[in-house]
């Protein structure tokens, strides 16, 4: 029998599951709610039930592993997953030693954003390269570094925060209090706010026709507007591709990476957001030598997370 894993993606609102084999079959999953107000006991309990469904649905003999993506940074020695933003009380505790004790097998954890560039290397649109950067853009900015095969986590899991590199001095505050962030710049809630002040400063736009509380707008609304020629629109999109444009020419440049893919609700704009950050990154590179690196789409969509957590139980197992 084909080794497989059990994946689990510790999020906010549910926690996901799935049985996946070494070539990437998904053999039996689940979703079932996040209990975060009931404290991080059940959280764990959650995880742990998650797990145990997949297990019991698909496979009679057991996994070779379990790989777990959680929100926040994670210490990939301990699992310990530091003040996940969005898991209110949780503080600083692991996850894997009561996942190992529940199931004997080996257990790893990732950062959720970290362990999604293994899965895109592995399984989505990464074709096992050895060099990826994997950037997301929703309503924040993460992503995942895999240098030389490995994933870049840092001492103690906290590298890689792409969102998080200053490219405007006094720029507008990002979410983690800092200014001029790449995320507060060019996120989904930046690009609604551009639309907002573009329209606040006198800009004539398709967005006033809505019939929507200007606060209410979001990335969507102006992607749609910007699709149907609204110049506005796709200004503001233009200005986003720019940001992260001189985010990634920063990686580019620190990294050299072979191929960097970009997912994220954001990216659904297609062409309006990807030709300003390839244009960018072409005009701002010091040389020739990084025009080559491809800029792609990320293929694995909603399961990105999965699969990520996948990926790191694999290599897990095969490193020993
Ligand atoms: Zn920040």
């Amino acid at each position: 029998m084909e080794t497989f894993v059990v994946a689990v993606d510790l999020g906010g609102t549910q926690v996901r599951s799935a049985a996946i084999t070494a070539g990437g079959q998904i053999s039996a999953r689940t979703v079932i709610p996040t209990p975060v107000q009931e404290g991080p006991q059940a959280v764990i309990a959650a995880v742990i039930e998650a797990a145990g469904k997949v297990i019991d649905q698909g496979q009679a003999s057991r996994p070779a592993a379990i790989g777990l993506g959680a929100p926040g940074p994670v210490d990939p020695q301990t699992g310990t997953i530091f003040f996940p933003p969005n898991l209110p009380g949780w503080g600083e505790r692991s996850i894997m030693d009561p996942v190992r004790q529940a199931f004997q097998c080996p257990v790893f954890v990732g950062n959720d954003a970290n362990v999604a560039a293994l899965g895109e290397q592995r399984f989505g649109a990464g074709g096992g390269v050895a060099h990826l950067v994997y950037v997301t853009v929703s309503t924040g900015i993460g992503g995942g570094i895999v240098s030389d095969g490995r994933l870049l986590t840092g001492r103690r899991g906290f590298a890689a925060e792409i969102g998080h590199q200053t490219l405007v001095p006094d720029g507008p505050l990002c979410g983690c209090g800092q200014p001029g962030h790449l995320e507060a710049l060019a996120a989904g809630p930046a690009i609604a706010r551009m639309a907002r002040e573009g329209i606040a400063d006198g800009g004539s736009s398709s967005l006033t026709d809505l019939g929507k509380d200007l606060d209410q707008l979001t990335a969507a609304d102006v992607a749609q507007a910007a699709a149907s020629g609204d110049e506005l629109s796709i200004q503001v999109y233009r200005r986003a591709g720019f940001y992260i444009g001189l985010g990634l020419t920063n990686l580019i440049h620190i990294l050299e990476p072979e191929l960097i893919l970009i997912g994220g609700g954001v990216t659904r704009a297609g062409a309006l957001l990807f030709d300003p950050i390839r244009q960018t990154v072409d005009e701002r590179v010091m040389s020739d030598i990084f025009r080559v690196i491809k800029i792609l789409p990320a293929a694995l969509g909603e399961d990105v997370g999965l699969f990520g957590a996948a990926a790191l139980a694999l290599v897990g197992v095969e490193q020993g």
